[in-house]
């Protein structure tokens, strides 16, 4: 009988350090959030959105190297982790359990030459999961991009997940415009298509998610993306991802060189500044 009572004591116990934990894991100032706790269901996650890297900020869209090593250092130092894009959609999808509380992802658009040149040995210092959403059509080919070379040798560091970004990251609200209903359909499966086929080919892999050019979708496109075999599509609305988004249209944020100190800590806290 004893032993019984101490079962239920320790329950008990067990049951209120769980809630006093709950009830104290609120925020604390300028370490974010506890994203994925009991204290937050929706098992919120922090996508970062990263493009260019170079020693100065040549554009809004370059991150220089020691605001990209700070914010590594940042959220190794506060208790985040890095999980792999695939590990959250397969969460969203079902197939694996919830994210860690304060999971970050990193993602890379765009297929810039920085990325394998200058973004790598701090990739591989601290050992992070890379998502790069790549457009074939720049590979091998624009000044600014990668080789098929060099994305073969990231994909061998085993860090970088390799996924589409269309074929030639087109506007889709333009393309809407200019071309007939007909012509744009078959243009927005070409983009599709194209895409999962090149890298698949090319790369040995199976591409099963896509990040929208310039953060354009709408009901149309989400359709088309899954009938060409997209399972996830990656969005930047600017927020924490959630079970709230939908999973053609998963959250992001766009980083760029102004996100250090307070701004990247606005960011974790899910409350960043207007940009
Ligand atoms: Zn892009």
């Amino acid at each position: 009988m004893s032993g019984s009572f101490q079962t239920r004591s320790s329950i008990l116990f067990f049951a209120l350090l769980l809630a006093a934990g709950g009830f104290f894991a609120t925020p604390v100032k300028g370490a974010g959030r506890a994203v994925g706790t009991s204290a937050n269901p929706e098992h919120e996650v922090l996508i970062f959105d990263y493009h260019r890297f170079n020693t100065y900020r040549a554009d809004s869209m370059t991150v220089t190297m020691p605001v990209f090593e700070f914010q590594l250092q940042y959220l190794e130092e506060h208790g985040y982790h890095f999980i792999p894009l695939s590990q959250y959609v397969d969460y969203r999808l079902g197939k694996a359990a919830a994210p860690p509380p304060r999971s970050v992802i990193i993602t890379m658009d765009d297929g810039h030459e920085s990325v394998y040149a200058r973004a790598l040995p701090l990739i591989e210092k601290y050992r992070i999961p890379v998502t790069l959403f790549i457009y074939p059509s720049a590979i091998s080919n624009a000044s600014y991009a990668m080789t098929w070379k060099q994305l073969r040798a990231l994909k061998a560091t085993g860090l970088f997940d390799i996924q589409s970004h269309t074929y030639w990251h087109p506007n889709f609200k333009v393309e809407k415009r200019r071309l007939t209903p007909a012509q744009y359909d078959k243009f927005v499966k070409f983009q599709f298509q194209r895409s999962k086929q090149t890298l698949d080919r090319k790369l040995g892999i199976n591409v099963t998610m896509l990040a929208w050019p310039y953060g354009i979708y709408d009901q149309e496109l989400m359709r088309k993306a899954r009938e060409a075999g997209y399972q996830a599509a990656l969005a930047l609305n600017g927020r924490h991802a959630g079970d709230h988004d939908n999973i053609m249209a998963i959250s992001r944020y766009l980083v760029s060189d102004r996100d250090k100190g307070r701004f990247f800590e606005d960011i974790l806290a899910g409350t960043p500044a207007r940009r």
